[in-house]
C-alpha cells in the first residue's frame, strides 16, 4: 500500500517519531503551526501554519493524497487535535495520536490542581510574590488580572513589543531543560510558586521536580480534554500502527 503521513508536531515525540519514519523510508511531512520564530529542522519535508479548520485539513489531507495521520501535538494543542479527529472522519483517514500520560503527584510535590487557564488566574489572587509562569506567550495575558507578582518567563523567542505583565524577568532558551539547572533558576530567582501545564513527559519535567527539590508549591493545569481517538504511547507503536493499519479507523 502507498504510504504517506502526515505528522502533526511540536513537541519532542513528534521529532522522534519524524526521525524514526525517515530512518525506516516512510514518506511523510510535518506540520507545525508556525508559532516558533526559527523551528527547528526535521529529516522529512515541513510545512508551516495552520491548515484553514476541519474544511482546510480536509483539502490539504485530499490534494496531498495523505494516507494516515499522527497526532503527535502538544496534549495542550485541543483545537488542532480535535480538527484532526473530525477531519480524519470526514476523510476516512487513520488517525492516531502520540501521546503521553500526565504527569502524577508524588511524595514531595506540593500541587494545586486547576481545571484550566483561569483556574490557574484565579489561583494566583493574593500578595504578590515571584511566580514562575511556564504557560507559553500565547496565554500570558490572561494572567494580567494579578499584576502585583513579579514573573519569572521562560519564552523560545524574544518578546516582540511589551508583555502585558508590568514586572517580569524574560529568559530566551528553548527546552529540554534539566533539573539542576532549574533548581539554580528558581533560587537564583527566588521563585515561590510555579505555574505549570500538565503536559507529561520529560521534555518540560526539570521545572515540576526542582519544585519538588526546593519545596516550592504549583498550581498545576489539567489537561483538556479530547474527542476518543486511537492512541499510542510510542514512537514503536506509531510505526506498528502504520504498518498494519489499513483503513482502520477505530479508537
Ligand atoms: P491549538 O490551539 O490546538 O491550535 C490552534 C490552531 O493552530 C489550529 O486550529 C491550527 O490552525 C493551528 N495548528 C496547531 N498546531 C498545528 C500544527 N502542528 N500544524 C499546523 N497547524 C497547527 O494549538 P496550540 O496550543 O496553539 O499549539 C500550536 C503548536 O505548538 C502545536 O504544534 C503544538 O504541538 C505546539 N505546542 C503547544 C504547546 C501548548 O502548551 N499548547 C506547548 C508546546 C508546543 P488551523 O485551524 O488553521 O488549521
Amino acid at each position: 500500500m502507498r504510504i504517506n503521513l502526515l505528522i502533526l508536531g511540536g513537541t519532542t515525540e513528534a521529532k522522534a517519531l519524524a526521525a524514526a519514519v525517515s530512518e525506516a523510508g516512510i514518506p511523510a511531512v510535518f506540520s507545525l503551526a508556525g508559532r516558533v520564530a526559527r523551528p527547528l529542522d526535521q529529516p522529512v519535508p515541513m510545512r508551516l501554519g495552520g491548515f484553514g479548520g476541519v474544511a482546510g485539513l480536509c483539502d490539504y489531507l485530499r490534494r496531498e493524497k495523505i494516507t494516515h495521520v499522527i497526532d503527535a501535538t502538544h496534549p495542550f494543542a485541543a483545537q488542532m487535535s480535535r480538527n484532526a479527529v473530525a477531519a480524519c472522519a470526514d476523510c476516512n483517514l487513520p488517525l492516531i495520536a502520540l501521546s503521553r500520560p500526565a504527569w502524577e503527584v508524588a511524595e514531595g510535590d506540593r500541587w494545586q490542581r486547576v481545571p484550566d487557564m483561569a483556574g490557574a488566574v484565579a489561583a494566583l489572587g493574593g500578595p504578590r510574590r515571584t511566580v514562575m509562569l511556564a504557560v507559553g506567550r500565547m496565554h500570558l495575558a490572561e494572567f494580567a488580572p494579578n499584576p502585583q507578582h513579579r514573573y519569572l518567563l521562560r519564552l523560545v523567542d524574544p518578546p516582540e513589543g511589551a508583555l502585558p505583565l508590568p514586572d517580569c524577568h524574560v529568559i530566551v532558551a528553548r527546552g529540554p531543560f534539566g533539573e539542576a539547572d532549574d533548581r539554580a533558576l528558581m533560587q537564583e530567582h527566588g521563585v515561590d510558586v510555579v505555574v505549570s501545564k500538565n503536559a507529561g513527559g520529560s521534555g518540560a519535567q526539570a521545572k515540576i521536580l526542582a519544585a519538588r527539590a526546593l519545596g516550592l508549591p504549583v498550581i498545576m493545569i489539567d489537561r483538556p480534554t479530547l474527542p476518543a481517538r486511537r492512541e499510542a504511547s510510542c514512537v514503536a507503536e506509531v510505526l506498528d500502527w502504520i504498518a498494519h493499519s489499513g483503513t482502520d479507523r477505530g479508537v
